[in-house]
């Protein structure tokens, strides 16, 4: 079949856009909570336990690795058996690192307005978003109580409840499953602050966002069509 030659008065800006060239449509937006949507900060929490010098010395210890301790409770590990560990085997920790569960609401320092903005808009457009967090089953009620947001999400993947944890390519395979019935991770967007997550993220199949607090994120989502309000 021949096109019609267009009419001399007929400019190229003016022909249909070719669907095959249009960005694909998104099926959903998953979002991180820590540090995308809601502060934390762990050293607000030991602080209130054992005082800031200790809390200073502890988070700085070459001889524990509080990140790596804490990411095996996110990925499942109880809070009372990784305590009783710990303490046995840094016992001049200990003090420090039961304050951390102890006072845990103290690290849940506040949230991203314009990140919970932009989730508000997007919910108020009819975007299926979901959340896919580390976070210990444990510990994960508090945000529930405290962050009335939560609740725009069709469903929050937490990976303590799972047992695996991201970036491990697992989760994004749970994470699969649960939206199944929105789509494919092919055509989701998905926002994390952790380079390595976004990194995973993308290996499956996702189109992941760095989120930096730049005030990008706004204007990242609506380059993907989003139906999002200018800054
Ligand atoms: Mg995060």
């Amino acid at each position: 079949m021949t096109s019609p030659t267009p009419a001399d008065d007929q400019q190229p800006w003016d022909e249909p856009v070719d669907e095959r060239f249009s960005p694909s449509p998104v099926d959903a937006v998953v979002f991180d909570l820590g540090n995308v949507l809601i502060r934390w900060d762990p050293f607000a929490a030991v602080v209130a336990g054992v005082g800031a010098a200790e809390a200073t010395a502890f988070f700085a210890a070459e001889d524990f690795d509080f990140g790596a301790w804490n990411y095996q409770q996110d990925a499942g590990r109880g809070w009372e058996e990784a305590e009783t560990e710990a303490s046995r085997t840094h016992p001049h920790w200990g003090p420090a690192l039961r304050a951390y569960r102890e006072h845990f609401p103290r690290s849940l320092i506040g949230v991203f307005e314009d990140t919970v903005t932009v989730l508000r808009e997007l919910h108020e457009a009819g975007v299926p978003l979901f959340a896919l967090t580390n976070w210990s089953e444990e510990l994960f009620p508090e945000a529930l109580r405290r962050f009335d947001f939560l609740e725009l999400f069709e469903d929050i993947v937490v990976s303590g409840e799972e047992g695996v944890a991201k970036p491990d390519p697992e989760i994004f395979r749970v994470l699969e499953e649960r939206m199944r019935h929105r789509g494919s991770l092919e055509d989701t967007v998905f926002i994390d602050d952790n380079p390595r997550n976004v990194e995973a993220a993308t290996a499956a199949g996702m189109d992941a966002i760095l989120f930096t607090d730049t005030g990008h994120l706004r204007e990242d989502l609506r380059a993907r069509g989003l139906p999002l309000r200018r800054a």
